[in-house]
Order: C-alpha cells, then sequence, then structure tokens
C-alpha cells in the first residue's frame, strides 16, 4: 500500500526548507520534502556560474530564525549560500526528511478520499496536504532560436553551467543580459579569446556596493546577535523604502541619474553607451546591482550585438543584419520559466484540470498561496509574491506562518480540506490588480518576464512587504470553504 504522510512538500530549497522547518516547529511530525536532485539548494544548488551571487544584502538573504553572522561578503556568494541551506537543514533537524531523488510526476486530488495522490518517479504516495515549493527561477527558459540544436560546439544554460568545458581562450556567444549574465560575463571575460554579448534589452544597472566582512565584525555580529538584527532590520527599512521608487511609473527619476551616472563614469565609449542606455522607466524590469558589469564590457574581447538573432549555424551565430560570428560555444543567460512553470501541469484540481489548464496562462493564487478548486494545497511563492526591491525570504517566511495558521485552524476545527472561495480568491486578485495599475512594472514601456502572455503581471507583488505580511498574518476562516 502506497504511503500516507500528513504534509508532502515539493523542492528542498529555501522555501522547502522552511516549510519543513515551520511544521517540525508546530510539531508536525509525518512531513517529508520531495527533492528531485541529490542534494538540497535549490535554486542556489543550480545555479553556480562562475561570479554567481546574491543581488540582496546577506544580512536580509537568509531566514530571521537562522541569523548568520558568518557570511564574508555584503552581497553573499552563491557556495556560502548553498552551504548556509545545509547548515540550517541540519540544526533544525529536517535534513532527514528531505527524499533525493524523487521527482513528482504528478498529484491529483482525490475528492472521495479528501487527499493528494502523488506519482513520483520513486513510486505513489498520498498526502492530505501539499506544499508546492519548486520556485519561479527554476526551469531554465530556452529561447526557440533557429538552428539552436545544429550547434556543433558546446551550449549550456547559465542555470547548468558546464564546468567540464574550460572557456580559456574560447570564443563564447551570451545570450541575454539579465541579472545572471551580468554576474558571469565579468569574470568569463577574463579568459576567453572574445565574447559576443547579444542583448535584446539593455537593463538598469546601479552599483552594488559589495565587500568584504571583515573578521572583526564578523566575531561581533557572532557575540552579539542583536547587532546583527539591527543592521538586517537597517537594510530591511531601506529597501522597504525603495518601494515607493516603483509604485507610479514616473517616480524612478533618482535611480535613473544614479544609473546614469553610474554608466559614464563605467564606459567611455558613446557609441557603446548608447548601446547600453535602457529607453524605459527604472524598476520596469529587475534593476541589476553590479559594480562590474559594464566596466567588463569595455574590454576589447567584447562585442555587444544588439541586432537581434537571425539563427544559429554549426559553427557561428547570425546576427539580424546578416553578421555572421563565428564562435565555439554559446551560454544562455535567458532566464527561466517563470509564468508557464512546469509543476502547474502536473498539480490536478478537484474538477480534474491541472492548474496550467486553469490559469490559461495566467498563474492565480488567493494571497499568492492557496487556489479555488486546489484543496489543501499551498503554493510557497506563488502567483504574485516576488519582489523587485526586497528580500524574497521575507514572502517566504510570511507564507510559512500563513500555512502554520491554516493547518492550526483544520486541527482545531476538524476540518479535513480547506479551499480559498473563489469569491476570496477574485477579491484578493482585485485588489493586486488596482494595486498594480499605473505602477513602473506594468506602465514602464518595458517587455518583462513579470508579464503573462495575456498581459497581467502575475509575477510581483504590488506592494510593500510589510502589507504582504500584515495581510498573510491571520488566516481568515470566512475566506474558505472547509470540509469536515
Ligand atoms: P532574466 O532576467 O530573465 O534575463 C534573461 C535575458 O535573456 C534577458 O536579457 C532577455 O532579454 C534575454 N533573452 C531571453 N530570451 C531571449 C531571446 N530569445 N533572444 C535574445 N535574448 C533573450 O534571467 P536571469 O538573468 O537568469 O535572471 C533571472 C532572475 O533570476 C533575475 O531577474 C533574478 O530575479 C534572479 N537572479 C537573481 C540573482 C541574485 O543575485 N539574487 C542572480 C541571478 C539571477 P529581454 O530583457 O529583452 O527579455
Amino acid at each position: 500500500m502506497a504511503e500516507h504522510l500528513r504534509v508532502a512538500i515539493i523542492g528542498a530549497g529555501f522555501g522547502g526548507l522552511g516549510a519543513a522547518i515551520r511544521l517540525k516547529r508546530d510539531g508536525v511530525t509525518d512531513v517529508a520534502v520531495l527533492e528531485r536532485a541529490d542534494d538540497l539548494g535549490g535554486t542556489w544548488r543550480d545555479n553556480s556560474y562562475p561570479g554567481c551571487a546574491c543581488d540582496v544584502p546577506s544580512h536580509l538573504y537568509s531566514y530571521s530564525f537562522a541569523l548568520n553572522p558568518n557570511w564574508s561578503r555584503s552581497y553573499s556568494p552563491q557556495a556560502e549560500i548553498w552551504a548556509y541551506l545545509r547548515r540550517v537543514a541540519e540544526a533544525e533537524g529536517v535534513a532527514d526528511r528531505i527524499r533525493y531523488g524523487v521527482d513528482v510526476t504528478a498529484a491529483a486530488w482525490n475528492e472521495s478520499t479528501r487527499r493528494w495522490d502523488i506519482a513520483t518517479s520513486t513510486g505513489p504516495l498520498h498526502a492530505d496536504v501539499l506544499v508546492s515549493a519548486t520556485g519561479p527561477l527554476c526551469e531554465p527558459a530556452i529561447p526557440k532560436l533557429p538552428g539552436l540544436e545544429s550547434f556543433a560546439g558546446t551550449a549550456f544554460h547559465s542555470a547548468r553551467w558546464r564546468h567540464d568545458h574550460d572557456l580559456t581562450g574560447r570564443r563564447v556567444a551570451v545570450i541575454g543580459t539579465g541579472a545572471s549574465a551580468a554576474q558571469f560575463v565579468p569574470e568569463i571575460v577574463k579568459r576567453v579569446e572574445s565574447l559576443d554579448l547579444y542583448q535584446r534589452t539593455p537593463p538598469w544597472i546601479l552599483p552594488r556596493g559589495d565587500r568584504a566582512l571583515g573578521e572583526r565584525a564578523r566575531r561581533l555580529y557572532g557575540s552579539v546577535p542583536g547587532l546583527q538584527r539591527a543592521a538586517r532590520t537597517g537594510i530591511y527599512a531601506m529597501r522597504e523604502a525603495f518601494f515607493y521608487n516603483f509604485r507610479a511609473a514616473k517616480r524612478g527619476r533618482l535611480a535613473e541619474k544614479v544609473a546614469l551616472r553610474f554608466l559614464r563614469s563605467q564606459v567611455r565609449d558613446p557609441e557603446l553607451r548608447a548601446k547600453l542606455t535602457p529607453d524605459y522607466a527604472v524598476g520596469c524590469k529587475r534593476i541589476i546591482v553590479s559594480d562590474d558589469y559594464l566596466r567588463s564590457l569595455t574590454n576589447p574581447a567584447v562585442s555587444v550585438v544588439t541586432q537581434g538573432i537571425q539563427e544559429i549555424r554549426p559553427d557561428s551565430v547570425v546576427a539580424a543584419d546578416g553578421t555572421v560570428r563565428a564562435v565555439d560555444t554559446i551560454i544562455l543567460g535567458t532566464g527561466f520559466r517563470v509564468t508557464d512553470m512546469p509543476i502547474a501541469e502536473k498539480l490536478v484540481g478537484r474538477d480534474g484540470r491541472s492548474l496550467a489548464e486553469v490559469w490559461q496562462g495566467s498563474p492565480q493564487a488567493h494571497l499568492g498561496t492557496t487556489v479555488s478548486g486546489f484543496p489543501n494545497l499551498f503554493l510557497i511563492l506563488g502567483p504574485n509574491t516576488g519582489l523587485g526591491h526586497n528580500s524574497v525570504v521575507i514572502m517566504i517566511e510570511a507564507q510559512l506562518g500563513y500555512l502554520s495558521r491554516a493547518l492550526a485552524h483544520m486541527r482545531r476545527t476538524g476540518a479535513s480540506a480547506i479551499e480559498p472561495l473563489p469569491s476570496a480568491q477574485r477579491a484578493w486578485l482585485d485588489e493586486v490588480d488596482r494595486k498594480m495599475a499605473g505602477s513602473v512594472w506594468t506602465a514602464g514601456g518595458c517587455q518583462s518576464w513579470y508579464l503573462d502572455p495575456t498581459g497581467r503581471n502575475s509575477t510581483l507583488w504590488p506592494g510593500t512587504t510589510l502589507a504582504f505580511r500584515r495581510r498573510l498574518s491571520r488566516f481568515r476562516p470566512s475566506e474558505y470553504e472547509a470540509l469536515i
């Protein structure tokens, strides 16, 4: 007989580990984290490209209940964040709840047994409650470029870095100029023969101000945890204040001035500078913070190509103006499948339709967390929970608190299933859309991965994190249908 769990969690990244920890602290035993890879860490395991680091300050990009006094830099490198997650999982006693190599291939709500029937690569399972914590930055987006599959050299995505492929002396094409490319380009440019950077849209770039955190500061944070908490609170408050730059599309003037001054200081060549100057409002796409990206593009080995890509041939990339550039390596810095995440095809609700079928390309959830028609399902970092101004760990923790309160409510009332009322979900989405209207994310004059194919911004939360936390700080039974 298939195993039965109280809670099954999909994914052992920041969200899934956080859920396991929260449930353990609540005394919910009978929990398993299903992880398809052979290690934990999620996006911080998968993204190991050179230069990979967090673009949110370290003190804030960590769980509030597990501050780390030992970050080596103000913006921690990937390896440290990954190691941090491993340490926290051990220290909190949830490491042994993770089942590695278990790929969830489908999960369907069974209305008669009132539980989730979960099919995995290692066999079936049942769970009363399903927490999907696969993360929005999980599945690499591979662009449909004519001829890409015919390329005879080495091609890979930045989230699947080929460490076995030495880039020394290579002729490399990099496609994409988002947050990932901005981190790995300055690292690889030092060793390649040539680097053709295919830029579709120039990003806004602000200096990061990354610095080493000295031994003394680390010792002090270690011995006086209140100090680190104060530093975290200070960074948090500054980030929250930054939100008001985005509220209206025209508010980011100061940030634009800083970014343009930074660009002038980094790039002397007016022709290159013109290519790198955005023509949309700052914040419309995710702002990139980097101290070395712009300067790295002035390296004579780099050509910034803005004509677009016509096709890929076995040994070259052909730009839209017909220029053929010979390369032996292509690196796709083309981002992730955020609004069409594959997990949505696998989760099937009460009426037999998958999340993807219900969403029709435009993800929607009540409070970004629960979905009408999908009882006992909780999405961590679900629709409209992304941020352009602060740490998503804050959003994750707000959702974990909500999950905890929802399960406590079920225990108290004896409910076997809860799902949000369509009217409550609609009211929430209306509130999100109202807040979003006129913001830089919808009216900033750019195309971004925040927008879904219907043109709706179903990725970001258009408010402060304080407002989101406040809204999720109570589980309101009136917003739910409960089955006893
Ligand atoms: P991204 O921000 O989605 O950037 C993808 C890039 O690829 C964009 O420049 C995009 O151009 C380009 N692109 C996509 N399809 C293309 C095509 N068919 N032809 C040409 N260009 C194409 O992806 P990312 O850089 O991997 O970053 C994703 C997200 O990960 C970030 O926004 C951030 O949230 C997160 N991230 C975070 C950190 C961190 O430090 N915390 C670091 C790295 C990444 P357009 O702009 O024209 O669409």
